[in-house]
């Protein structure tokens, strides 16, 4: 562990020894009473840091499945509005029309937030099921006012909201059920600093109502397995044991740091990024008001060769940041603050930003 690349992309990031060692737990039988009982354990610290009363299911996936899963439980004939300010968001509204869903799309420029009142604009035109938001966009380090938008979809009733919050949960207070998020879906392997392969989840009761009336809801990602198998503290099928272990041991660190710690620790480390972008003459990708505080997407501004530096940084300093997602390549790029680092970690990233910068 010790000599390895460390990684400063937004997600996946870097792994605690402690999170490696949970994850390497002897396994136990999915239908055990020790697996009950693990699930039990975790389950109202789950519910805690979601801000619900409902249940929190564990999905052996990425959040891809359960960002598809949402799109066939939830849209059962009329329309989802797909948000889109980024490359995950508008991955969305292509997924949701491979689910063959009728998708209208709400666009906002690459870096750009959602407003709410667009949601709104978009809503008024009548006939949908379910909007898709993606809290904190993370490949334009954009973060779209939430609360407002949830706001604004409360107005309209039957219309449902699914809220991807991957690298955003736990680095900020997101309330799922004081907000009216219907499904509130994160992953492992970003703000929650755990190795890519399980994805968590809640439901309102109005998203398992619509979920029963779906006929396309197919086995694996099913809302309502989902409910019946947690009802007995259990998932459908066998799940990732080793990623619930490490999830265990994840929990029992943010309730040893305290929730309101961590979110001011990723306030205060996201600070000292921004300080170098500022210090360094570059500008932010996101405006003001709308950046995230998780990862920082840095407009290349100056015309460095992004990817020569980063060569440097790996192999001079055995770390990496990235260097811009899909189109963005090169023209920006991304550090992340996310997981388990400290103003230790982040200012030797940044030493070894300093030292390697190309002028
Ligand atoms: C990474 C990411 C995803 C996709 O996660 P997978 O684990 O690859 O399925 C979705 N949404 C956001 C905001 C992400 O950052």
């Amino acid at each position: 562990m010790a000599n390895h690349i460390k990684l400063y992309i937004p997600g996946p990031i870097e792994v605690s020894e402690k999170t490696f060692r949970a994850f390497c737990t002897p396994m136990i039988g999915h239908r055990s009473n020790d697996f009950k009982a693990l699930s039990a354990e975790i389950q109202p610290k789950l519910r805690a840091l979601f801000g619900t009363e409902q249940r929190v299911y564990l999905s052996t996936s990425s959040a891809w499945g359960v960002m598809e899963a949402a799109i066939r439980n939830l849209v059962v004939g009329g329309k989802v509005l797909n948000c889109m300010c980024g490359a995950f968001s508008d991955k969305w509204f292509d997924v949701s029309q491979r689910c063959g869903k009728e998708a209208v799309a709400l666009k906002a420029e690459w870096g750009q937030p959602i407003l709410p009142e667009a949601v709104e604009a978009k809503l008024a035109e009548g006939g949908f099921d379910a909007v898709t938001l993606i809290h904190n966009e993370t490949s334009c380090g954009v973060r779209s006012p939430l609360a407002e938008i949830a706001a604004v979809v409360k107005k309209f009733p039957g219309v449902l909201l699914i809220v991807d919050t991957v690298s955003s949960f736990s680095t900020e207070a997101i309330p799922m059920d004081k907000l009216g998020i219907d499904v509130l879906l994160t992953g492992s392997q970003k703000a929650l600093a755990m190795p890519p392969g399980l994805a968590l989840f809640s439901t309102s009761p109005a998203a398992l109502e619509r979920a029963a009336q779906s006929k396309d809801r197919g086995y694996y990602f099913d809302f309502i397995e989902f409910e019946k198998n947690a009802e007995q503290d259990m998932t459908p099928s066998t799940p990732s044991i080793a990623h619930i272990f490490a999830l265990r041991s994840k929990l029992e660190d943010i309730e040893t740091e305290g929730a309101e710690n961590r979110y001011l620790r990723h306030i205060k480390l996201n600070g000292m990024v921004a300080d170098w972008v500022r210090r360094n003459g570059f500008e932010f990708f996101a405006p003001e008001g709308y950046r995230s505080v998780s990862l920082t997407c840095v407009a290349n501004n100056k015309g460095i060769d992004v990817a020569e530096w980063i060569k440097r940084l790996k192999k001079e300093h055995s770390l990496v940041i990235d260097g811009g997602y899909g189109k963005l390549k090169g023209k920006t790029f991304r550090i992340s603050n996310m997981g388990d680092e400290t103003e230790e970690s982040i200012g030797a990233v940044l030493a070894a930003l300093d030292a390697t910068l190309p002028v």
